[in-house]
């Protein structure tokens, strides 16, 4: 079978290669891969596809295996994170407490200064992954046997007309007896065609599920020295005014390398980089002076320009809307799909931890 692909400057044939599975992952992030290796351990025959080139998804630590890894996507989790604990526990990741201090900086409004305010003690502290939670990811795609993931491999359309699946890619067709998609509802809706069409009343939640963080931008600035901690704080900003509402020591868990690390106000995707990073210093300016500006890199993702994450919706759709919606648990097409990933978990959505809950209902729906 050819295919017929349209370049932007030549048109081109194409074999399609064909390849045949039992069961079919879609997205290689924490759910994909976590099912992944709950797949391989229980023996099972399976392929992985991922549409870009680097597993992990919303999980991307830059500068991963480097004294300095800095968190764009997942940072965070606590006690109550529990399938998350035991598959860090699993897999031997080791944690840290996030560092906090006992002072931030706090702005209220733009009409008074801001000041130092002293933080309650916390008994029970938001944990990072040591070494960053790639760490997690890169433990999972240990365990799976290689040649079970695909990258560089875009699902563009399932077809469940036939006695097994067919998916495609642009190059390639894939024949799977059960399809797992892992990718944001939302997205899935706005990426994949589906043959025969998906009902309405799973259209209508899909439209309307809102993709965690997808519309965060997070940054990021690493310095030789911590200065923010001489001036009696400890790196934790929170801001009524902006552009960054919240920042956070994110030196590593030696603590001999440094950096700040937050979010900047949403809306600042429209500006360009150099405009982000000028409003970030005039800011931090603001509390640390001009050493703010002796950076030694500077860090940014802007969510919701990532087309592997985030499409645009077509109504207003509010935070967390739908995440972790009922419909999301009844397998489709004759019980051969099953739409999965964070966002559709009932236990703790959006998070990390609503990730591993999703394959672990993925799984049992496959055993
Ligand atoms: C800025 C930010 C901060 C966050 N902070 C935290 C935090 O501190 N704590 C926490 O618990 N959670 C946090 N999260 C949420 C956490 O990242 C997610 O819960 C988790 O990573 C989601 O994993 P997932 O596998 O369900 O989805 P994803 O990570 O989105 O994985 C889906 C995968 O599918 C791939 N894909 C997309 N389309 C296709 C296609 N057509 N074919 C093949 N592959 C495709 C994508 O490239 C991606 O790799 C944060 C998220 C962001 C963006």
């Amino acid at each position: 079978m050819f295919f017929i692909c349209n370049g932007p400057e030549k048109l081109s044939l194409t074999m399609v290669k064909k390849l045949e599975t039992d069961i079919l992952i879609i997205g290689a992030g924490l759910t994909g891969l976590t099912l992944g290796y709950l797949l391989q351990e229980a023996g099972k025959k399976f392929i992985l596809v991922e549409a870009t080139n680097r597993i992990g998804g919303r999980i991307k630590t830059v500068g991963f295996e480097t004294p300095l890894p800095i968190e764009m996507g997942a940072t965070w989790f606590g006690s109550q994170h529990q399938m998350l604990k035991q598959l860090m526990n699993n897999l031997n990741v080791a944690s840290f407490p996030q560092a906090i201090g006992d002072k931030a900086i706090y702005e209220a409004i733009s009409t008074s200064p801001p000041y130092l305010a002293s933080l309650p003690p916390n008994p029970d502290p938001t944990m990072r992954i040591t070494g960053g939670t790639m760490r997690l990811i890169k433990a999972l795609a240990e365990i799976i046997d290689f040649s079970n993931i695909r990258l560089n491999t875009k699902i563009n359309q399932l077809d469940f007309s036939g006695l097994a699946i067919n998916a495609f890619t642009e190059v390639e067709e894939i024949k799977a007896q059960k399809v797992i998609s892992t990718i944001p509802p939302h997205l899935l809706y706005k990426t994949i065609q589906f043959n025969p069409a998906l009902s309405s009343n799973i259209i209508s939640v899909l439209k309307n599920t809102h993709t965690w963080m997808g519309e965060s931008i997070k940054i990021a600035l690493s310095y030789d020295d911590p200065f923010w901690r001489s001036v009696g704080s400890s790196g934790t900003i929170f801001s009524n005014v902006g552009p960054i509402p919240e920042m956070y020591d994110h030196s590593n868990y030696e603590d001999d390398h440094y950096a700040l690390m937050g979010f900047l106000n949403g809306g600042y995707h429209f500006i360009s980089k150099e405009e982000r990073l000028e409003k970030i210093l005039k800011q931090l300016q603001k509390y640390y002076g001009a050493q703010v500006k002796s950076f030694i890199s500077y860090h940014e993702e802007v969510w919701n320009q990532n087309k592997a994450c985030f499409a645009p919706y077509e109504t207003q759709v509010l935070p967390h809307q739908n995440n972790g919606h009922e419909l999301f648990k009844n397998p489709l097409y004759d019980k051969r799909f099953l739409i999965a990933g964070t966002e559709t978990s009932s236990h703790f959505p959006g998070y990390m931890e609503g990730a591993v809950a999703s394959a672990k209902f993925a799984f049992q729906f496959l055993k």
